[in-house]
């Protein structure tokens, strides 16, 4: 899925001009011409990465950030300015910005600090390690242990864990559990689910008459409980 990139340039001929560029790049671009448009544009799209000039209209980019961050937003932020000044980078790095790029810039580089940025926090998403009890499960390695241990699990049982862990307390029928993890047109039955229930619980060492992660919702099917 191609990455979103909000661009936000008051100066048109800029704007017009990185959109383009970013579009070849094969990234989806969505453009703010001012702060106050910006900020709201990072609450309603959730962009992959802002590219966010200082000198805005209204609510200039340091004001952009703050607020940016203050929503608990870590997507990367490359600040583009003609502001130079080694207290201006300063204080937009202090403020949560990822990068620096000054005005006038060269295509080229620009470009390639986007890709770089987005690649390290696509790397930093889905290395996300999930933790719980004993268990550790790292889904960009796609390896479990127990107790610091490596446990061996097939590609389905690993998917199937993944998926419970993805959405804690939540009762999940075995259907829905077979749609996402085999897929549509899988050849199990409901008792497939409750085979690889069987065998995970005793991976991870979740005792079946009284199962703390992996919890049997009666007549649902399960629930995945972090705390156990
Ligand atoms: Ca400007």
């Amino acid at each position: 899925m191609a990455a979103t990139v909000l661009l936000v340039e008051d100066d048109p001929s800029i704007q017009k001009g990185l959109e383009m560029n970013l579009k070849i790049d094969g990234l989806r671009v969505l453009c703010a011409s001012d702060g106050i448009a910006a900020v709201r544009a990072v609450r309603a799209a959730m962009p992959d990465l802002i590219i966010l000039d200082l000198g805005l209209p209204g609510m200039d980019g340091f004001d952009v950030l703050r607020e940016v961050r203050k929503d608990d937003s870590d997507v990367p932020i490359l600040v583009l300015s003609a502001r130079a000044s080694e207290a201006e980078k300063v204080l937009g790095l202090s403020l949560g910005a990822d990068d620096y790029v000054t005005k006038p810039f060269g295509l080229a580089e620009l470009l390639a600090r986007v890709r770089a940025l987005l690649r390290r926090s696509r790397r930093r998403t889905s290395a996300s390690v999930v933790k719980f009890g004993p268990v550790e499960l790292d889904a960009e390695a796609r390896v479990m242990k127990v107790n610091g241990a490596e446990i061996e699990v097939t590609a389905l049982e690993f998917d199937l864990l993944k998926y419970l862990t993805d959405q804690p307390m939540r009762a999940v029928t075995r259907e829905q559990i077979m749609q996402a993890v085999w897929g549509a047109g899988h050849a199990g039955t409901p008792r497939t689910v409750d085979n690889f229930i069987a065998r995970l619980r005793s991976k991870i060492g979740d005792d079946p008459a009284d199962p703390k992660f992996i919890e049997t919702v009666r007549g649902v099917g399960y629930r995945f409980n972090p705390s156990g």
